[in-house]
C-alpha cells in the first residue's frame, strides 16, 4: 500500500494503535505536546539521533524491524551511558515517496517491540515528507538521581578502564555487508545492537564509575571524548580487548590488523568506563547480575592521549580513527 493512501495521519494513527501506556504518561500522543510525570527529585536526561539513509543505514542491507529496533537502540545506549532509565521517546520521520505502508508497519514494530523490552513508551513525534532518503529522528527521555548520573568528565589517572561485551563486531559486521553478505553474527551485531541498559543502571545505582560513554564512533575515539573531558590520558593493552570468537575468526579475512579494527571499528554499542583502582574489584560481579560481560583493558594516566600497548609490550600512540562526519578520518 501506498503511503499516500492513508496520509501523515493515517500513518500517526497505525503508529499510535501499537502504542500501549507507559508509567508517568499523561498525555501521549494525539495532542498538540505530549505531558509525562517526571519522578521528583530526578533530573530528566534527553538524547537525540538522527538516522540518515545513505549515511547512517543503507535499505539495501537492512530491514525495515531491525532499522526500528537499531533507530531507538541507539537513543538507549545514550541513556545508559549516563548511567540513566529510559522512560519516553518521541519519533520524528521524514519520508520519501516509494516507502510503502508495509515497511513503515514493520518498522514501527520493530521499534516498539524494543521499547517494551525496556519499559519505554512513544509518546509523539512528528512526521513530513522528504525528497530524497529516509530520516529517522529519535528523542528519548530518561531519568536518574543528580548523584547517581555519569559523565564523560571525571577520569582520574589510576582508575581502570573497562568495556562490556566484545569489540569490533559491528564494524566486522558492515564490513561483511559490503562483501555481499547478507547473515552472520556481526551481521547481527551491526544492524541490531544491544543496548547495555541495566549495566549502566547497574553501574550508576552503585556509584562505581568515575567517567562512562557508549562505543558509538569507536572504542579509540570515545575513549577520546573521556580523556578531552576528563583532562587525562590512557593505556590500554591491545591484547586485552574482548574479541568475539566470530571476531577472532573472521576479521583476519578483512583486515591485516584485527586488533586496529576492533579499537577504531563504530557502533558497538558497548559502554566504555572508569572505576577508581579501590572499587575496580565489583565491577564483575555486579555486572554478572546483569548477564553482561566486562573486561579490564587498561588504565587512566596523568597527561593526554592515548597509548596502545602492543603484543610486543611496545607502546604506540593512537590516533582515534573512529567515525567523524566532518573529517576524512586521521
Ligand atoms: P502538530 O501539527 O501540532 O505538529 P502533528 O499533526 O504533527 O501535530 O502530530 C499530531 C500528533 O501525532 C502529535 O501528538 C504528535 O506528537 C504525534 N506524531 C506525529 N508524528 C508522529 C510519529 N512519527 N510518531 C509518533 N507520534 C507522532
Ligand atoms: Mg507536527
Amino acid at each position: 500500500m501506498k503511503l499516500r493512501e492513508i496520509g501523515e495521519f493515517g500513518l500517526i494513527g497505525r503508529i499510535s494503535s501499537r502504542v500501549s501506556d507507559g508509567v508517568g504518561v499523561r498525555i501521549g500522543i494525539g495532542d498538540d505536546a505530549a505531558a509525562a510525570e517526571p519522578t521528583p527529585g530526578r533530573w530528566l536526561l534527553v538524547t537525540s539521533d538522527m538516522l540518515l539513509e545513505g549515511v547512517h543505514f543503507d535499505l539495501a542491507y537492512t530491514d525495515p524491524f531491525r532499522l526500528g529496533r537499531k533507530s531507538l537502540a541507539v537513543n538507549l545506549s545514550d541513556v545508559a551511558a549516563m548511567g540513566g532509565e529510559p522512560r519516553h521517546f518521541l519519533l520524528s520521520l521524514a519520508v520519501p515517496p516509494g516507502v510503502t505502508v508495509e515497511f513503515l508497519d514493520r518498522f514501527t514494530e520493530g521499534m516498539l517491540e524494543l521499547a517494551r523490552e525496556h519499559g519505554v513508551t512513544l509518546i509523539g513525534g512528528d512526521t513530513c515528507r522528504s525528497p530524497h532518503g529516509l530520516v529517522i529522528s529519535v528523542t528519548l527521555h530518561g531519568e536518574q538521581a543528580p548523584e547517581l548520573v555519569v559523565r564523560r568528565s571525571g577520569a582520574r589517572p589510576g582508575d581502570r578502564l573497562f568495556v562490556t561485551g566484545t569489540v569490533g563486531d559491528s564494524a566486522l559486521g558492515l564490513e561483511l555487508l559490503r562483501r555481499g553478505e547478507r547473515q552472520g553474527w556481526a551481521i547481527d551485531r551491526h544492524l541490531d545492537p544491544t543496548p547495555r541498559v541495566r549495566a549502566g543502571v547497574a553501574l550508576a545505582r552503585a556509584g562505581l564509575c568515575s567517567a562512562m560513554i557508549d562505543v558509538s564512533d569507536g572504542l579509540a575515539a570515545d575513549l577520546g571524548h573521556i580523556l578531552d573531558g576528563s583532562g587525562v590520558g590512557a593505556r590500554v593493552e591491545l591484547d586485552l580487548l574482548p574479541l568475539s570468537p566470530f571476531f577472532r575468526e573472521h576479521a583476519p579475512l578483512v583486515s591485516p590488523t584485527p586488533s586496529i579494527l576492533a579499537l577504531t571499528g563504530g557502533e558497538d554499542y558497548e559502554l566504555l568506563f572508569t572505576v577508581p583502582p579501590e572499587r575496580s574489584g565489583e565491577v564483575a560481579p555486579l555486572l554478572a547480575e546483569t548477564g553482561v560481560a566486562v573486561t579490564a583493558i587498561g588504565e587512566i594516566i596523568a597527561g593526554s592521549g592515548l597509548a596502545v600497548v602492543g603484543p610486543d609490550g611496545r607502546e604506540a600512540a593512537v590516533g582515534r580513527g573512529g567515525y567523524n562526519h566532518f573529517c576524512d578520518g586521521q
